[in-house]
């Protein structure tokens, strides 16, 4: 599924693959509700509403986009594939922002 996400506007506020690196979440999430959830990511490693940032994704691309949780990493995994689910430009949107 191509990326959906765009906060203002309210059907497209839901999250199904960490906005950094396009890991597959397995499951939708409000984007609110990963933002406020502090989960890390099997993959790149980022806290969402923490490290979810663009700095952290270049640092994880820069350092050969190693897997936080090798075991969650699919056989088949391809990092140009998973990345165009990703969405770096996530870190631009606040609550704050939206109507
Ligand atoms: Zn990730």
């Amino acid at each position: 599924m191509a990326w959906q996400y765009e906060p203002r506007d309210p059907a497209k506020r839901a999250v199904c693959h960490c906005p950094l690196c396009g890991y597959d979440l397995g499951g939708e999430y409000h984007y609110l509700d990963l933002k406020q959830g502090y989960e890390i990511c099997d993959c790149c490693g980022c806290e969402y509403g923490y490290t979810d940032t663009r700095a952290h994704r270049e640092a994880w691309l820069a350092g050969g986009a190693k897997w936080r949780n090798p075991k969650a990493r699919p056989a088949d995994w391809s990092l140009d594939e998973q990345l165009k689910n990703a969405n770096p430009d996530w870190w631009r949107y606040t609550p704050a922002e939206l109507p």
